[in-house]
């Protein structure tokens, strides 16, 4: 079994020379997000996730959470290593200093976040839920409400949970059930809720379920949904913990992956009903939970950064050790590691280079959340949030489709040994196959962002970022270096294939919304390819500059531009497919509905 070390070396290149760190330290509240500072939470942070949560990891798998009378038994270690997680202060990390958060911006996070789901996502799914309570209420609750409840949200001496699911509504949320019944200054909650993650455990002496569910005027769909605050132990004005709410775990579910993580059927109102409060107006419910589903979604996405990182470090262990063959090409050579083999190199260097740029992605769209929640400039708030919202379901789909692919190659690079549960390959792949599914399946991301991120807003946003790309292509144009002219070709062929797709989509999706649907998915991977081998040579770039200046880190910038080189040539060609997948769409749609199953 291999030891998780953090990359760090990447993560600052990504936050500090790709996002630039400039940018995000000019932001209010973020004066003291010094390079040194951005190094120390890195380094703490990483020692935590392969000193505590990696060697738990396993032993989460195996052992799982337990579930007997309503009551959660998390597997063995991880209710110690909560109370650790909370004492370093993790879990207030990009949280309001008001409510006791250390105010750090999400580029950080997600760099944090890689390292958590890495070493064990089943873990961390639980401080995720958390924090996206944390961010639901600050936007959304009253005074009263943050008071009550963020201290220990923050602190992590409570835990969140989300609560949409039940066995009706999945990817269509406008047929919950729920009923909130209104009595006094508060209301009372029935329904079931299912799939609820970490909806019971031991960890915190509270949990607090934020529930979709109905008034009885409401209207019906989506519209008449409102947004409460459920705790399991009601809770005082002081934030005393009073007497046991009517909401309580009646199963969990057995599961291909995240054994760790509890995934909890909760029935709500049994006896007299859940005590709920509202949060917000009344059917503005969905509206509001929005905000704690972006961030789970950006969240989900780096799951898929992460177990990708920490299938490829895996694989790459066992690469070096397993001995298997003769070097190919040498007349009675030596017996060697797999790794000398040209096929088992071609597998890693795909698992790294599709890491890196997914990492890139991922922290891109954080500066642009972090920007559209801080820039002082209203219009530049808005700028970054149109393209946090594009960039959201990219990074949800693309990352967490791409995050199997890679476990899976993972698997393969350990042959016979990888189908076999010892040496741990196959958990990463069975943790992954959950990440395309929860936080809305890659088929619903896919609608998202062809939807109402490019059709309906006739591709205002996607088209900035196209000709962002195509202002880069100039600067590369400029610079006399083989490996990135091979780089720069390549990118425009897939940034053309992305215009192509773009231009048909708009063309299409007002008179064939059957069409352009058959064609989501495959655009939303084509947007993925593409934007990550954008990343990928500015960072191949940016290598070179550095190369220029006589930089130290020698071996790190060269790598790099081998890493983007390979992507280029290995990956960003998928785009020209996507594109013709997507163009065929009209045709596609015919074979479709005249399919027979
Ligand atoms: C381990 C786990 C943890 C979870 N945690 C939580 C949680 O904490 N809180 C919570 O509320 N829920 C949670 N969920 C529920 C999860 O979000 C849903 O399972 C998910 O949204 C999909 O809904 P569904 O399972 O009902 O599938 P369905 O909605 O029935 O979808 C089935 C298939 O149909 C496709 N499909 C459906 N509608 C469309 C459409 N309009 N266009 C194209 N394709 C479509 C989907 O893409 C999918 O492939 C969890 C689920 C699991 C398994």
């Amino acid at each position: 079994m291999s030891t998780y070390a953090a990359p760090i070396r990447d993560m600052k290149f990504a936050v500090k020379e790709l996002v630039g760190l400039d940018d995000i330290a000019g932001l209010p509240g973020c004066e003291d997000l010094t390079p040194d500072v951005v190094d120390a939470v890195l380094e703490e942070a990483g020692k935590f996730a392969t000193g505590v949560l990696d060697p738990l990891n396993r032993p989460g798998d195996t052992a799982g959470a337990k579930f007997s009378n309503n009551v959660v038994t998390t597997a063995p270690g991880f209710a110690d290593a909560f109370k650790q997680f909370s004492q370093g202060g993790w879990t207030g990390l990009n949280c309001d200093p008001q409510y006791g958060g250390q105010g750090l911006p999400h580029i950080i996070s997600a760099q944090t976040s890689e390292m958590w789901n890495s070493a064990n996502m089943s873990f961390c799914l639980c401080p995720m839920l958390t924090a996206g309570v944390v961010a639901s209420l600050m936007r959304h609750g009253s005074d009263a409400q943050k008071a009550t409840y963020l201290p220990n949200l923050v602190s992590g001496k409570w835990t969140g949970t989300m609560n949409l699911t039940e066995p009706q509504a999945g990817s269509d949320l406008s047929a919950v059930r729920a009923r909130a019944v209104p009595e006094g200054d508060h209301f009372r909650i029935h329904g079931t809720k299912i799939f609820i993650t970490w909806g019971e455990h031991d960890m915190a002496e509270n949990i607090i379920h934020m529930v979709l569910a109905r008034t009885p005027e409401a209207p019906e769909g989506v519209k008449g949904i409102s947004l409460f605050v459920v705790p399991k132990f009601l809770v005082g004005a002081d934030s005393s913990l009073g007497k046991r709410n009517d909401v309580k775990c009646v199963s969990i579910e057995h599961k291909l992956g995240i054994h760790g993580s509890p995934t909890c059927v909760m029935a709500y109102g049994d006896a007299d009903g859940a005590i709920g409060y509202l949060v917000g107006e009344e059917n503005r419910g969905l509206e509001y939970m929005f905000t704690m589903m972006n961030f789970a979604r950006l969240e989900v996405g780096i799951e898929g950064v992460a177990i990708a990182e920490r299938a490829y470090q895996h694989a790459l262990d066992y690469a070096r050790s397993r001995v298997q063959g003769r070097e190919i090409g040498v007349k009675n050579g030596e017996r060697v590691s797999i790794i000398h083999h040209p096929d088992v190199r071609r597998m890693l260097m795909s698992m790294k280079a599709q890491t890196e740029a997914m990492r890139a992605l991922a922290t891109l769209a954080s500066a642009h959340l972090d920007k559209a929640l801080l820039h002082p400039d209203k219009t530049e708030r808005a700028g970054n949030q149109a393209m946090f919202d594009l960039l959201t379901p990219v990074v949800k789909g693309w990352c967490t489709e791409q995050s199997i692919e890679i476990a899976s190659t993972g698997v393969q690079i350990h042959g016979g040994m990888g189908f076999v549960e010892e040496t741990g390959a196959a958990q990463y792949l069975r943790d992954a196959r959950i990440t395309t599914i929860y936080e809305g399946t890659t088929g619903i991301q896919a609608n998202d962002l062809v939807g109402r991120k490019v059709a309906y807003e006739k591709g205002v946003t996607i088209k900035l970022v196209l000709g962002e790309m195509r202002a880069f292509d100039a600067e590369l144009g400029k610079v006399g270096h083989p490996g990135l002219a091979v780089i720069r070709r390549s990118l425009a062929e897939g940034v053309a294939a992305l215009s192509e797709a773009t231009d048909w989509l708009l063309a299409t999706f007002p008179d064939n919304m059957k069409a352009a649907s058959a064609g989501a998915v495959p655009f939303l991977k084509l947007f993925g390819t593409v934007a990550g081998g954008w990343q990928m040579a500015r960072a191949a770039l940016i290598a070179k500059n550095r190369l220029d200046e006589n930089s130290e880190d020698y071996d790190f910038y060269r790598a790099k531009i081998g890493t983007a080189r390979f992507y280029a040539e290995h990956i960003l060609p998928l785009a020209a497919a996507y594109k013709q997948e997507i163009v065929h769409g009209s045709s596609s749609v015919l074979a479709l509905e005249e399919a027979q199953f």
